[in-house]
């Protein structure tokens, strides 16, 4: 054990409405995934509560907030990166107890880039341009168009629970830093670094209304009162892309603007140029680095593998050999690589993949269940990393998001066959392609049917 080590201070985690920690009579879990143990208990806001936050969000538009100097506006957000680094300690610690990942993972990705947002975003809004254009009219007399940006108004930011802090401030900053007023409601899984960025913003002086947190779960409880308010101007969500579908369906009648990042089904191709010394080794420890990473909970990560047919067999035991190396353990250690899914929920789900890939005939080149500890951890959420190979690509390992730390690998002889399988998907997120081959590179990746590619 060490300073990270988490003992929650408070008795429940509250809302923060209109400038104020608001508590409630109903109150849901806060569990840790490492040993199934209680944390914490949460506040859910209930459809009142989440009307107040929205009349409050409404209301700071037009105080303060609506007339602060934007120069005034970002230097408030960076005075919020400023609070959060200050009890850097304390958001590892929370972040690490509600999720399980790695005190590496929380201390140098999730809340530095966490506090980040809040400079980036503050920083880039006071550059930004806007459109100006000249048309001709009838008399003569020409026109000069130009846009004004503003506001918005009020912004319902719903996010995942994957990279909670990180997600959540990608929203948040530029929308605050664009002069709207904020309705958050973290995933019910990861509640903790909402609850402590609400407690900064607080001291360091957003005014009352700006920034509203509420706490709950998405159909029929606070995400769901929220995307269907009609005081609520935009939504922004992160998340699944069923849950997407149902926020768009659920905005229509107020005609919101959306803003959704969704779900992924990644596919990697690797050719067989990579074929030397240390481009192979590369290759390798790339692609368990994409699929891996926090235990395969990040929208990017690679689900699917197309290895040109060449370098499948050395490819394939490679992998398995990372896959193999990768420590799974407590958060604490230092040499942990791999926490556990996020709750016994997921593991179900992502085991139940598992099973069904097994069922449908793949080779398990490696894992394909749960480790066993023989302590606390065993109540944990833990999987093991796994590797499968030999299904087709109409199989549901292939075709369905798992969003856990699992990847199928197929073989492929030609370039326009791997560009043909990874891009049978009704995803389109993201992909990456390996080669040393530069102008096969930038071929193949601009064919990739994806919003980004590496
Ligand atoms: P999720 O869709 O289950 O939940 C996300 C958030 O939406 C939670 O706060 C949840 O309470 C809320 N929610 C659920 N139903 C709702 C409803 N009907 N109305 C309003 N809010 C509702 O997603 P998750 O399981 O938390 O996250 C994992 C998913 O997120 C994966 O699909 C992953 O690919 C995706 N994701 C995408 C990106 C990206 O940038 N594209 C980044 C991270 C995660």
């Amino acid at each position: 054990m060490n300073e990270y080590h988490y003992t929650p201070c408070r008795f429940h985690f509250k809302n923060y409405v209109a400038g104020e920690f608001t508590a409630s009579d109903k109150l849901f879990e806060n569990i840790n995934p490492v040993d199934g143990s209680i944390i914490n208990h949460v506040a859910e806001a209930d459809s009142a509560l989440v009307d107040k936050a929205v009349k409050s969000a409404h209301a700071a538009l037009q105080g303060p907030w609506g007339k602060m100097t934007m120069d005034k506006r970002c230097a408030l957000l960076h005075k919020v990166a400023d609070g959060i680094e200050s009890r850097f300690d304390e958001f590892v610690a929370a972040e690490m107890a509600d999720t399980g990942k790695s005190l590496f993972q929380a201390r140098t990705i999730d809340i530095p880039r966490g506090a980040a947002n809040f400079r980036i975003f503050a920083d880039m809004v006071k550059s930004q341009s806007s459109d100006c254009f000249h048309t001709d009219t009838p008399d003569g007399k020409g026109a000069l168009n130009y846009a004004v940006n503003k506001p918005l108004g009020v912004v319902a930011v719903i996010a995942p629970w994957n990279l909670p802090l990180l997600l959540m401030t990608w929203k948040l900053a530029p929308a605050m830093a664009a002069g709207n007023t904020i309705v958050a409601k973290p995933s019910e899984e990861t509640p903790a670094t909402a609850t402590l960025l609400a407690e900064v913003m607080h001291a360091a002086g957003i005014p009352a209304g700006v920034f509203n947190l509420v706490h709950g779960f998405g159909h029929q409880s606070a995400g769901e009162f929220l995307t269907t308010h009609p005081g609520v101007d935009a939504v922004t969500f992160t998340g699944e892309s069923s849950t997407g579908s149902a926020i768009m369906k659920a905005s229509t009648d107020g005609v919101k603007a959306l803003s959704f990042e969704l779900g992924g089904k990644n596919a990697g191709i690797i050719f067989d140029d990579c074929d030397c010394d240390c481009d192979f080794d590369e290759a390798v420890a790339g692609t368990a680095r994409s699929v891996f990473t926090n235990g395969g909970q990040v929208c990017l990560c690679t689900e699917r593998l197309y290895v040109q047919r060449s370098i499948f067999d050395k490819f394939v035991a490679a992998l398995k050999d990372k896959a193999e190396a990768i420590k799974i353990g407590w958060p604490l250690d230092e040499d942990t690589d791999m926490g556990p899914v996020i709750s016994q929920k997921h593991r179900d789900k992502v085991l139940s993949y598992f099973d069904s890939t097994k069922a449908d005939g793949a080779t398990v080149v490696t894992g394909g269940g749960y480790p066993v500890f023989n302590d606390q951890r065993d109540n944990g959420a833990f999987v093991q990393p796994t590797i499968f190979t030999g299904l087709s690509e109409d199989s549901k390992i292939v075709k369905e998001e798992v969003f856990g730390p699992v990847c199928h690998i197929t073989p492929f002889d030609h370039e326009d066959e791997a560009i043909t399988m990874a891009n049978d998907s009704k995803y389109g997120l993201a992909a990456t392609v390996w080669t040393t081959n530069l102008q096969r590179a930038h071929r193949v990746s601009q064919q990739m049917e994806v919003g980004i590619c590496g």
